[in-house]
């Protein structure tokens, strides 16, 4: 019997970073991030989170003073910031398009199932779908590289 593979479990920054993981994704250090979080703010934390953020709610945000639902910043994981600035800070607010599988439902299943097998080959938008997704990850890459100064906790520094 063949499993279902699906993109269905949410990367625990999901509220940020919009990040999801195949259902049958073998995490073994049991953190779930999307791959940008993991590159991104995996590296950058200093406080054991390992990129995990923390998010909140009626806490003031350091950059704009509001309460707001909230989100730690990656570096101390102790102090915050609103989700709004977040995604300025981070994403600069460019809305990464959504990719669609080229095919329907039932192929997609059978693909994500057995991604390796040869018959793909005559699938002439599949190879231009993963080029998609490569350039997807690429791009989100890019931004995040962007802003770099807005990115420290102004109390930690
Ligand atoms: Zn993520
Ligand atoms: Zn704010
Ligand atoms: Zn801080």
């Amino acid at each position: 019997m063949n499993e279902q593979y699906y993109y269905n479990i949410e990367c625990k920054n999901h509220k940020v970073c919009n990040g999801l993981l195949p259902d049958r994704w073998l995490d073994k250090r049991g953190r779930f991030l999307c791959i940008p979080c993991e590159t991104t703010f995996g590296k950058l934390s200093q406080n054991n989170s390992n990129g995990i953020l923390k998010f909140a709610e009626n806490i003031r945000c350091l950059q704009c003073n509001k309460y707001e639902k909230v989100v730690s910043y990656p570096s101390c994981g102790q102090h915050y910031l609103c989700l709004d600035c977040f995604d300025y800070n981070w994403y600069s607010h460019i809305k990464l398009p959504s990719i669609m599988f080229p095919y329907n439902k039932e192929i997609e299943n059978e693909y994500r199932n057995n991604p390796y097998d040869e018959k793909w080959n005559n699938y002439c938008l599949i190879q231009d779908y993963n080029k998609q997704v490569d350039s997807w990850v690429n791009l989100k890459q890019e931004i995040i590289k962007k802003c770099i100064p807005l990115r420290k906790c102004p109390i930690c520094k």
